[in-house]
């Protein structure tokens, strides 16, 4: 039986950045149940850098995402991955929402972010054109990035160093064993045996249903998993941002919020529904919600140009309150050599660096 130092299981942003890192020290393969890396939340998402501003203070979210910020910037840098730090500007259209954006400030500082500024009227108009708000807040290292470029770029970090990309590759079951684990893997309908060190479950929205197939790991340990939809409209034809437009944020994600990609398509959302199973149907009849919650604070957005386009889903762990990551190891389920990531939702791109480099300390570490 063949025998690896590390397996991942799951090949989006969080799989694929630990296995960049880790494959500098390790053998690492990491494997993927569909046919190309990053088809789930990793290419389903707004593609925003975040700046680190909503998470409470000393949360693992807090931490990863300033962390992150910094290390992915760097990193697209160095691997010339397409990315621009574009600047948000965060809309207040009320006493209330003002005094959340007060509350903004303040967290943002605690977590490290000391650049937001309040905008004048005027600079709110020229930096937002047509935007209407009664205060506006800038931060300037919000930033936009290519997703796919990054998960190749990871990918092709890994395969210079002792690192494997393995496609069509269902990780089905593991059994602890001494040193180690036993692993039952299904490639396209062949299902076959191997031996491995360290096991790492980066799984997204399957984390939950991969543990429960790991021998020892019984539901107490496994966090409860609650699908949340967030689905986009694309704004078809010209517009007058040059930066990101957001609301104050809501319970579930950070508002209806007009994001423009590196090819300067402007798109709206996501919005927020519980839904039982992964499914990425969109729903059109959302447009009235959508076209309502952007008329907020963009009077001039034109109905008919809103263009139902994708969904993504993020993995919440329970459904109200603030939820952090579970970067979880030895010291909580009492098995050597593996580590379950659960909840990696937003900001899980802008963190994915920082969590890479916390998962292989640890690993290292042992
Ligand atoms: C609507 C939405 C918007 C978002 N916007 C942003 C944003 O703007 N900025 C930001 O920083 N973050 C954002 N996020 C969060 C970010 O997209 C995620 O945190 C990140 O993509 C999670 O990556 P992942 O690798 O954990 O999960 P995934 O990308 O889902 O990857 C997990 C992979 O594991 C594979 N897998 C699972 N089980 C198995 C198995 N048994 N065998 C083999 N393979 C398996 C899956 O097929 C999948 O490819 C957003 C998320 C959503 C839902």
């Amino acid at each position: 039986m063949d025998h690896i130092d590390t397996l991942i299981v799951g090949a989006g942003v969080v799989g694929l950045s630990i296995a960049a890192k880790l494959s500098q020290h390790r053998e690492v393969f990491v494997v993927e149940q569909a046919k190309h890396f990053g088809e789930h939340t990793s290419s389903r998402n707004s593609e925003v850098i975040h700046a680190g501003i909503y998470y409470p203070a000393d949360s693992a979210k807090a931490r990863h995402c300033v962390a992150g910020k910094a290390l992915l910037y760097q990193h697209c840098k160095d691997y010339g991955v397409p990315v621009k730090m574009l600047g948000k500007v965060i809309t207040a259209q009320n006493d209330a929402e003002i005094q959340t954006l007060e509350k903004l400030i303040l967290q943002a500082e605690q977590n490290g972010v000391d650049d937001l500024h309040w905008l004048s009227q005027a600079e709110l108009q020229q930096k937002a054109p047509q935007i209407k708000a009664k205060e506006g807040l800038f931060s300037p290292s919000t930033g936009i990035i290519d997703s796919h470029q990054f998960m190749l770029s990871l990918i092709g970090q890994l395969e210079q160093k002792q690192g494997h990309f393995v496609a069509n590759t269902q990780f089905i079951s593991a059994t602890p064993v001494k040193n180690g684990f036993l692993v039952t893997l299904d490639c396209e309908g062949q299902t076959f045996s191997l031996s491995c060190s360290h096991l790492i479950n980066a799984g997204g929205l399957f984390a939950q249903h991969n543990a429960a197939k790991i021998e020892g790991l019984s539901n107490p340990n496994i966090p409860p998993i609650h699908y949340c939809r967030g689905q986009y409209f694309s704004y078809q034809g010209a517009h007058p941002f040059k930066h990101l437009i957001y609301p104050v944020p809501e319970q579930h994600g950070l508002g209806i919020h007009a994001t423009v990609d590196l090819a300067g398509q402007l798109r709206f959302g996501p919005d927020t529904q519980f839904i039982d199973s992964i499914d990425y149907a969109t729903d059109s009849s959302a447009l009235d919600k959508f076209y309502q919650a952007i008329q907020r604070y963009w009077p001039q957005v034109e109905k008919s140009k809103l263009q139902i386009d994708y969904a993504g889903i993020r993995p919440k762990l329970q459904t109200a309150g603030p939820q952090d990551f579970i970067i979880e190891n030895q010291s909580v389920h009492n098995i050597a050599g593996l580590i379950n990531l659960y909840g990696i939702e937003s900001p899980g791109l802008t963190a994915s660096l920082s969590i890479a480099q916390t998962v292989t300390e640890q690993l290292i570490a042992e």
